[in-house]
């Protein structure tokens, strides 16, 4: 699939705090970006995203990697496990 007709389908799994930056990642082409400035109840819900990712609904707000800080290997990971299914326990 061409990245051009993606639609999308972001999940949060961590955050970066300069600036405040909520970190997806689309689970069908596989990009990643970052919801900068977030709310006050999102960034909140966030704040578990490193245990908890979860799908991020408002990809009108999402900004392509390019333009973000890098995430950190030890959120790659996470990522990578979560989408391995491998964080069924708490
Ligand atoms: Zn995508």
């Amino acid at each position: 699939m061409t990245d051009d007709n993606c639609k999308h389908e972001w999940i949060a799994y961590g955050t970066a705090l300069v600036p405040p930056t909520i970190l997806v990642h689309c689970q069908l082409c596989s990009k990643r970006g970052g919801v900068l400035q977030p709310t006050e109840e999102e960034w909140a819900l966030a704040y578990h995203a490193p245990s908890r990712p979860y799908l991020w609904a408002d990809g009108s707000k999402v900004v392509l990697e390019a333009d973000l800080p890098q995430p950190t290997q030890e959120q790659l990971d996470m990522l990578s496990r979560f989408l391995k299914g491998e964080t069924e326990r708490e």
